[in-house]
This record gives structure tokens, C-alpha cells and sequence, in this order.
């Protein structure tokens, strides 16, 4: 394989780069069902995170010659809790030996700090799987490769769009912070993150994002004991005006860290909140690492234009209340590899936004749309205010409620529920939030 690699490398028409072309935005949608004599679709990737790697996986695996751009070694780790879901365990193969820690038990602390278990319903086999970011990556990384797509270590600098509908996208790049260089291709999957560049050539325009911002912290041995398998979640005005802070273990440290939307200059205050609140469980240790990165509130206007398609985080498929990318940042980015390769049937003809559209967005948005308004829904009622989020803790408490949302995150399908339980799921909740008098001043809020 190495050799396959070594010798496509230099196939395609690398070229310096020339005068840049003013960006121009329009669909380039004009029927496109044309062959490509003498070889195969060509498709760049830009970043080798969970999406981006997936993507290339995906499109090397059906035909396409494909590029894959990653501007950092393996060795960079980034910025993430590195929780996923059990099924993404068996979806995507990912072998038991990469993961550090199975959660099995999840605590939850009310701004009052009342502590409520949450892994009281999971099964002897069920746990979340924590990770280490640079672990998962390169993994997937490297399996995309080994199914025949082309790593290029090299940061992209610029996109020029093509002026028809089936001239090429060219790739502007920069190896090892100097040497220059472009690339031609078919098509591009932006799978560059929250910062993407690809979203910024083809004028996709912006979403609202948080701020997350995470100290890597290494326990003295009895210390870290207690995580053993253990998350904290704490909520309160102390450690996120609109999100949650975070205890999550990982191989020999703890990863404690909070986010927020609303008041991003404030986040050094809300990590000096969280440390607070967990002063005694961390006392000793020693901050090995400090991370900040965004993370996308919401879709973005515009996830695919001509021949382009946004994936994972520069897609912005990142669920409120829970802040989880990862999953659904390799499930698009191999929904949309899918969609390069059934569309160009295996690389053999050009494809149009059409067929993007209708095999890619249309699939994904039937299929997820529901859960990622559901959990918006959440996040506003219940991380609203001190009040709203006592009532949350306590619901926390009902084992039907425990059920039904590892159910939901562990399997990724809405729950579910049995009719007379979810009534009275619906009678605790306003219970819940007339007794912390939320619904009470909203309420009046009507009245006046
Ligand atoms: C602090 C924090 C904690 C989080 N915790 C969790 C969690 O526990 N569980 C969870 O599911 N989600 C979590 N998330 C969200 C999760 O990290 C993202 O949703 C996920 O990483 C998205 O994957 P991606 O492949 O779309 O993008 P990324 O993982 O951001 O990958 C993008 C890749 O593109 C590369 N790249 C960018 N620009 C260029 C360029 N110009 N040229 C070449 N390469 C480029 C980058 O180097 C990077 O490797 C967290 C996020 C943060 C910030």
C-alpha cells in the first residue's frame, strides 16, 4: 500500500501557484452526468480529523482517487473531552485497545451541589468510552490511507472555484510552513473544523459558536482512583451561564472543563468556577496541558455549494446540551464519502450539487434533524438559570429518565418510551420546574 501511495502522490497536475481568481459563490449546478475519460474522480479532503478521515475512507474505498489533507503530525492531540458513544464503537470499528476509560457511572451536580447518579440503568455491557483524541485521529487516519487515499501532510491555504461546471477546484497549500504548492480536483469535502477555510471559499456564511475550554490535569494515584470510571457533570451560574462544566477521566489524568456561548470572555472565570467546585478531588494534582477551541452552536447557512460539501464540525454538527461532535463529525463525513462515490457511480462520471444535495444533505437532514432541534430544546429550558437547572438534576434522578437518555446517546435514536411513563415523565418535569418556579415567573412574564 505504502508504494500506492508513494507513486499516486505525484499523478495528478500539481502546479505553482498562479494569480488568484476574485471567489465567486453561484451553484454550479448545470447537469454535470458527463464520464471522465481515462481516470477516476478526484476528490481532495481537507483535515484528517473524525470527519474528514471517515470521508476519505469512504471515498478511497468506492474508487475515488483521493487526497487527504491534514496540516498537523499525529502526534497533536485536538482539543476534546474524547467521549463517544457505544455504537460508534461497532459502526466504526474502533478496536477496544485505543480506549483509556469505559465510564460506567455519571454524576451530576446541581448548582446547590446536590449530587445525583446518572449510570444507574446501564447494562453490564453498556459504558461511554473516553479517548484520547491524537489516538482516535490517527487511527483513523491511518485506516483511510491504508485504503488507498493519499496523505498530504500540508496546511491549505486557499481554494480557487472553478469557472464551469466541470473544470476543477484548485488546492493551494503550503509543507512545512514554506514550500508552496496546488492541487486540481473534482471535488472537495471540508472536514476543516469549526475554523473551516473551505466554508470561507465558497461563502457558506457563519454560525453562532461556544467557547470550550478544558486543563488536562494529572491526579496524585489515589486521587485519580476515584475517576476510575467515573464523569462528573456540574451546572450552575458559577461554571457556565448556558452550559455544563466537565470531569472527564482519561489514561493516567483528568480532563476538567467548561463552555459557554453566551459570555465567552468570561470562560477563564467559569474554569476558575469548576476548579472550585472540585477543589478537593483535584487538590495535588498538576496541570499538564490547557486547551480552548469552538464548537458550532448550529448548522451552517450553506453545507454545500457546486462541488463542495461541508462535513463534522465545519459543518457545524455539534448537538446542544451535550456539546458531542465526534460521533456525528464521522457518521457525515462517511455519509458524505458515500454520496461522492454512489453519485459518480465508483469515480467514473462528474457529479453536481444536485446529486450532493440529494444523496448527502437530504440524508442526513431526515435523519437527524429531529434529535439536534429535541436537544436545542433542552439546552433552553434547562440550562437557563439556577432554578431550571435544580429541576434538571432532579429529574436526573428518575431511573425512566436515565434510561431513555443513554438509550439515546448510547444507541443514537431518540427513545423510545412507553406511553403511560412518558406522561408521567411530563408531569415530574413541570413538577420539577413549578417547585424551582421556573414555569412560575414565565408565567407571570405572560401575564404582565
Ligand atoms: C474542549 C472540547 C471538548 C469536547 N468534548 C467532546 C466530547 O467529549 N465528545 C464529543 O463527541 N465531542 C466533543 N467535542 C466536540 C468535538 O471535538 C468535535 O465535534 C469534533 O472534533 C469534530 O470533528 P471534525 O473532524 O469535524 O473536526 P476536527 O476534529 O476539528 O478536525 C479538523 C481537522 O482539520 C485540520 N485542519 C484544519 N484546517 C486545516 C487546513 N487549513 N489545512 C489542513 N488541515 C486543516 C485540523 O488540524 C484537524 O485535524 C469537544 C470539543 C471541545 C472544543
Amino acid at each position: 500500500m505504502a508504494a500506492k501511495i508513494q507513486a499516486n502522490f505525484f499523478l495528478p497536475s500539481f502546479t505553482t501557484p498562479t494569480s488568484k481568481p476574485k471567489p465567486r459563490f453561484h451553484s454550479l449546478t448545470i447537469s454535470a452526468s458527463k464520464s471522465i475519460p481515462g481516470r477516476k474522480l478526484r476528490a481532495a479532503v481537507i483535515g484528517g480529523g473524525p470527519a474528514g478521515s471517515s470521508a476519505a475512507e469512504a471515498l478511497a474505498s468506492g474508487g475515488i482517487e483521493t487526497f487527504l489533507f491534514e496540516r498537523n503530525p499525529p502526534s497533536v492531540a485536538k482539543p476534546c473531552g474524547g467521549a463517544i458513544p457505544l455504537c460508534m464503537l461497532e459502526e466504526f470499528d474502533i478496536p477496544h485497545h485505543l480506549i483509556d476509560r469505559h465510564v460506567t457511572h455519571m454524576r451530576i451536580f446541581s448548582p446547590s451541589n446536590i449530587a445525583v447518579d446518572f449510570g444507574k440503568t446501564l447494562k453490564p455491557h453498556e459504558f461511554i468510552a473516553m479517548l484520547r483524541r491524537e489516538v482516535l485521529d490517527s487511527f483513523l487516519r491511518s485506516r483511510a490511507h491504508s485504503a488507498g487515499a493519499i496523505p498530504v501532510s500540508a496546511l491549505v491555504t486557499g481554494i480557487d472555484l472553478p469557472t464551469t461546471a466541470t473544470s476543477p477546484y484548485t488546492i493551494h497549500y503550503s509543507v512545512n510552513g514554506s514550500s508552496r504548492r496546488s492541487l486540481d480536483v473534482d471535488v472537495v469535502i471540508g472536514a476543516d473544523g469549526a475554523n473551516s477555510r473551505v466554508a470561507k471559499s465558497i461563502g457558506a456564511g457563519n454560525y453562532t459558536c461556544a467557547i470550550a475550554f478544558q486543563e488536562r490535569i494529572k491526579l496524585p494515584g489515589e486521587k485519580m482512583a476515584y475517576y476510575e470510571n467515573l464523569a462528573e457533570m456540574y451546572v450552575g451560574d458559577d461554571v457556565s451561564p448556558d452550559f455544563y462544566a466537565w470531569v472527564f477521566p482519561k489514561c493516567d489524568h483528568v480532563a476538567v472543563g467548561t463552555g459557554t456561548v453566551r459570555s465567552k470572555q468570561d470562560i477563564k472565570l467559569y474554569q476558575r468556577g469548576i476548579r472550585e467546585r472540585v477543589r478537593p478531588k483535584i487538590n495535588g494534582g498538576k496541570v499538564i496541558k490547557v486547551e480552548a477551541h469552538p464548537i458550532p452552536e448550529h448548522p451552517r447557512p450553506v453545507r454545500v455549494r457546486g462541488r463542495v460539501a461541508l462535513v463534522g464540525d465545519a459543518a457545524g454538527y455539534v448537538t446542544k446540551c451535550s456539546g458531542e461532535g465526534i460521533y456525528f463529525a464521522a457518521k457525515s463525513g462517511r455519509l458524505c464519502g458515500n454520496a461522492v462515490v454512489s453519485a459518480s457511480e465508483g469515480g467514473e462520471r462528474m457529479i453536481d450539487e444536485c446529486d450532493l444535495k440529494r444523496e448527502y444533505l437530504r440524508v442526513w437532514d431526515a435523519e437527524y434533524v429531529k434529535t439536534f432541534r429535541f436537544l436545542d430544546v433542552l439546552q433552553r429550558v434547562f440550562y437557563g438559570s439556577n432554578a431550571s437547572r435544580e429541576a434538571l438534576v432532579e429529574l436526573c434522578g428518575d431511573e425512566y429518565v436515565q434510561r431513555m437518555t443513554f438509550e439515546s446517546y448510547l444507541y443514537k435514536k431518540l427513545a423510545r418510551g412507553v406511553v403511560w411513563n412518558d406522561a408521567k415523565l411530563l408531569v415530574n418535569t413541570i413538577g420539577s420546574l413549578v417547585k424551582s418556579k421556573v414555569v412560575q415567573r414565565q408565567m407571570e412574564g405572560l401575564v404582565l
